[in-house]
């Protein structure tokens, strides 16, 4: 089930309850019932879609008096409640100020997207009048530090990065100089998403975060993963700290549903979500703009 589809269940759930005349208890039930199943067949944390199933009976029920028109509150409920799931309320959120250097250092694993995202934000940066440049600092991967220059070059976007020097701390550190140097005011450091042993990857990572002491470290995280996109992202949250995610993929099949409880998982919040292949496919990310789409 994709996500589109998930909306589209909800909301033809809610819509039962609130057409039919007599809106009882069993009613009430029977949309809890599949609103549940709809979120957990889309990959939702069944602890969380449990959580948010009792939220939502409480509140219908606490709401429930004379005079008042449960049809609304019901509908009120539902969007609350799922805004909520993908809500982090009491994280911060990143705000790069010009005339410094902002240096935002991207982790995830290989495929996920980062390299895309990488060039998105900073084209989206670009756009809003920063100066903004791009270090690749894989020097594991064989044709890593090329398609950053593709990707930056067709961007118009400087970039930093070594074909000769195989330390990607020297890299990522020399990089950042260079262009805190030259004032640039984001510097976007693309680390590496796969190594020989997974442990290697996150000693490389804190090494780089050591070297180059990011202002914001986002996590990319591919939304199509399912459940899978939990762990990764705990694992992820362990050794790199990062302070937001961007989901990546949430065009096409993704169900988005494991990404979301990833959320929850770290209490990080979504800062964007990847909605295609191109330059330009960057949305940034509010609960209640993302519930309203998906809910039509
Ligand atoms: P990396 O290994 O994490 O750096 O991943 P890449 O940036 O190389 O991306 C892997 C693949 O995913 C590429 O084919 C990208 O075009 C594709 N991709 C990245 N973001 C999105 C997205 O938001 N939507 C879609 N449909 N594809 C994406």
């Amino acid at each position: 089930m994709v996500l589109a589809d998930l909306g589209r269940r909800i909301n033809a759930a809610v819509s039962d309850v609130t057409r039919s005349s007599v809106v009882d208890q069993n009613a009430v039930d029977a949309m809890l019932k599949e609103i549940s199943n709809a979120l957990v067949e889309a990959d939702v944390n069944i602890k969380l879609v449990l959580n948010l199933r009792k939220k939502l009976k409480a509140t219908i029920d606490t709401e429930d008096k004379p005079g008042v028109n449960k049809k609304k509150i019901i509908q009120k409920a539902v969007f609350d409640e799922l805004c909520e799931l993908v809500d982090c309320k009491d994280a911060q959120v990143f705000k790069p100020r010009k005339k410094q250097s902002n240096v935002v250092m991207f982790v995830g694993l290989q495929g996920a997207g980062k390299t895309t995202t990488c060039t998105k934000l900073a084209v989206y940066y670009q756009r809003r009048g920063f100066k903004v440049g791009m270090v690749c600092a894989d020097t594991f991967r064989a044709g890593a530090f090329d398609q950053l220059k593709q990707n930056a070059t067709k961007a118009k976007i400087p970039y930093y990065g070594s074909y000769t020097e195989a330390d990607p701390v020297k890299v990522a550190f020399d990089g950042v100089e260079k262009f805190k140097k030259e004032k640039f005011e984001i510097i976007i450091v693309d680390t590496s998403g796969r190594h020989r042993q997974e442990k290697e990857l996150f000693a490389e990572m804190i090494q780089i975060g050591e070297a180059v002491k990011p202002n914001q470290t986002i996590m990319v995280l591919d939304a199509s993963i399912g459940q899978a996109a939990e762990a990764q992202s705990k694992a992820f949250k362990e050794s790199s700290n990062f302070g937001a995610i961007i989901l990546t993929k949430m065009d096409g099949h993704a169900k988005g549903g494991g990404a979301i409880s990833a959320v929850a998982a770290t209490h990080t919040p979504i800062a964007f979500i990847g909605t295609g292949e191109h330059i330009q496919d960057l949305e940034s990310f509010t609960p209640r703009q993302f519930v309203s789409k998906l809910l039509g």
